[in-house]
């Protein structure tokens, strides 16, 4: 049987916003997010993490200081009973790197978690603070959900009107408690 997920953004949505994080020390949860992805998990949602990363492209972090950053968020979620199932994270930036097909809001990194897990689309979320990630739920099939911490208030008001999210939660707690109840 089809899974269903949910794609996360990573800053301003599990962790604090704290522009181009490059340290493990700089991981710091938004509260609520580990019980949330905790019920989800527990309600047979799979947990992916979608992050564009262009402080790589940028020089300001290595790939390993991003891979080091999300062992932090892996081992302080799961701490608190919350297990990812996957990290994928884009490092590039169009005006650096050129054009890629990883960087949200194009499909890339969902694409890499579809080679490993079985999952229907038209039944997960996308959950992010940014346009981007609401235009990305757009172009899987997905639902989106906009989430008010990080960027999420300003962001708002840059949204394409034809790309309305389905819901607009105060955190991710809040949104993983709108997805079960509307289950
Ligand atoms: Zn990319």
């Amino acid at each position: 049987m089809q899974n269903r997920a949910l794609f996360l953004d990573r800053d301003g949505t599990i962790n604090v916003e704290k522009e181009f994080i490059s340290s493990p020390d700089e991981v710091e949860l938004i509260p609520g997010v580990a019980e949330g992805l905790f019920l989800a998990a527990t309600h047979g949602f799979k947990l992916f993490v979608i992050s564009n990363q262009s402080g790589v492209a940028r020089g300001l972090m290595t790939e390993d200081d991003v891979v080091r950053v999300n062992q932090r968020l892996i081992d302080l979620l799961g701490s608190e009973g919350a297990k990812l199932d996957a990290v994928e994270f884009c490092g590039h930036h169009p005006s650096v790197t050129g054009r890629c097909e990883c960087r949200k809001p194009r499909r890339g990194m969902v694409d890499r978690v579809l080679k490993r897990f079985d999952i229907d689309l038209a039944r997960s979320f996308v959950i992010g603070d940014r346009v981007f990630d609401v235009e990305l739920a757009y172009n899987i099939g997905a639902k989106a959900i906009m989430v008010m911490t990080g960027y999420g208030r300003e962001e708002l008001e840059e949204l394409n009107s034809d790309h309305r999210p389905d819901f607009i939660a105060n955190d991710l707690l809040g949104a993983v408690q709108w997805i079960l109840e509307h289950d």
